[in-house]
């Protein structure tokens, strides 16, 4: 009988989003292991076109057995064409089916979540825009009852006109989904910075978990652990390496104590290939493991 290894509940494990073209397990699973990666995160189709992953059979069953016998914790990022805020109804449409053909991935591999952005009005009627992503994720909520993988709704840089960036947005964007048990969370640091947050100050990790709020906090499952190359509040949505851009080391220690992250997986989707992600797991496991940076 396999045993599962899980996690105890106040770890924060640290990887990357792994390129998985070339096998979601036979290269996926060595990629990770590779880069030191203690989570990993997947696209399950061409992450910039409409068309669904068709899914290798033996790939899938192969990931599937390795979460279920070393209690790996995986992530599904869905595609970047994927817009729930659309005033074009064949965008919205798309986007659902779309998000629907992810999340029934996510179980099939046994991953943790599906990672959808939080979308975007396309005109400047904000309200309207969040009533379409109510429409268009309240009916792929309710198709996934409880045991499998929630959504993880993740806010943008703030460019356009994005329905949710600042922390204090989410809160809103959470009640239009009646906060929905399926809907959970997962803040990318580099669009918090470029959304307006510094989390370069004093106190700045801190004033982004109070304005999330306890309700937020505790739907939030993984943190999209990028450093930024732009400057605080810039809009612009460019990773860097952790500790090699406008955020630096500091912020990223703050996060791995921050008892809000308890329990939280921690996923770098940053530049420079292999030997970048094999760099930045260690950052993030050298900050995670000293008392100060
Ligand atoms: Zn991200």
């Amino acid at each position: 009988m396999i045993t599962r290894r899980a996690a105890p509940r106040s770890a924060r494990p640290v990887g990357v989003h792994v390129p998985v073209a070339a096998g979601l397990a036979s290269a996926g699973l060595g990629y990770a292991a590779g880069v030191g990666a203690e989570v990993m995160q997947v696209f399950v189709g061409n992450p910039r076109t409409w068309t669904p992953g068709e899914g290798d059979e033996r790939e899938i069953r192969a990931l599937r057995a390795h979460v279920e016998a070393t209690g790996l914790p995986v992530f599904v990022h869905s595609p970047y064409l994927v817009n729930v805020g659309s005033p074009a109804d064949a965008v919205r449409a798309r986007s659902a089916a779309l998000l629907a053909q992810s999340l029934l991935r996510a179980r099939e591999i046994g991953a943790r979540g599906v990672v959808v952005h939080t979308g975007s009005s396309v005109t400047a009627d904000r309200d309207a825009g969040l009533r379409r992503a109510r429409e268009a994720l309240l009916p792929v909520l309710d198709a996934m009852p409880g045991g499998g993988p929630p959504v993880l709704l993740e806010p943008m840089a703030g460019q356009g006109h994005m329905l949710c960036a600042a922390a204090g947005e989410i809160g809103p964007y959470l009640a239009a989904l009646d906060w929905h048990p399926q809907a959970q969370l997962c803040l990318d640091t580099c669009h918090l910075f470029a959304a307006g947050h510094d989390l370069t100050a004093a106190g700045g990790v801190d004033a982004v978990f109070s304005e999330l709020g306890q309700a937020g906090i505790a739907r939030l499952r993984l943190i999209h652990a990028n450093d930024a190359r732009d400057r605080c509040g810039s809009r612009r949505d460019r990773h860097e390496n952790v500790g090699k851009g406008e955020i630096g080391l500091r912020p990223f220690w703050e996060l791995l104590h921050h008892p809000a992250t308890a329990g939280v997986a921690f996923v770098a989707e940053t530049p420079g290939g292999r030997e970048g992600h094999r760099r930045d797991i260690a950052t993030l496991k050298r900050l995670r493991s000293r008392p100060a940076p």
